[in-house]
């Protein structure tokens, strides 16, 4: 494998750490602290991320309301996830805080609205 960059998003430093895989043994470099030895690992065996999109509102002052995930979901489950969120509509009104879906696939985060949707009708 060629040696890839991750930038470390645990704290604002932002570090680059270089991350290489040779004959199976792991070499990372780059980082200042634990966290991002860890954070790097993680990049390498299952990345995650926070999820941030938009699900429909029925009778809404807007047709969507933002959204995000209430802490890091693995990468390789975005697709199923977003496809998931495509088939939902809500009822507004919706408020700011709000857990759209919880426990998205048994991943222990939730769907939360960002923003506050007033109701129209
Ligand atoms: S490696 Fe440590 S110091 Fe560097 S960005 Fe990550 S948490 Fe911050």
């Amino acid at each position: 494998m060629k040696d890839r960059i991750v930038i470390c998003t645990s704290c604002p430093l932002g570090c680059r750490i270089k991350v290489s895989v040779e004959n199976g043994k792991i070499s990372i470099s780059g980082n200042r602290c634990r966290k991002g030895y860890d954070y790097a690992l993680e990049e390498l065996k299952d990345p995650k991320r926070i999820l941030t999109t938009s699900v429909k509102v029925a009778n809404g002052e807007i047709p969507l309301v933002s959204v995000k995930t209430s802490s890091m979901i693995p990468k390789r489950l975005i697709p199923q996830i977003m496809s998931k969120i495509r088939e939902i509509e809500v009822e507004a009104p919706i408020e700011l805080g709000d857990i759209i879906l919880k426990n998205i696939m048994n991943t222990g985060a939730d769907l939360v609205a960002t923003r506050t949707v007033r109701r129209i009708k």
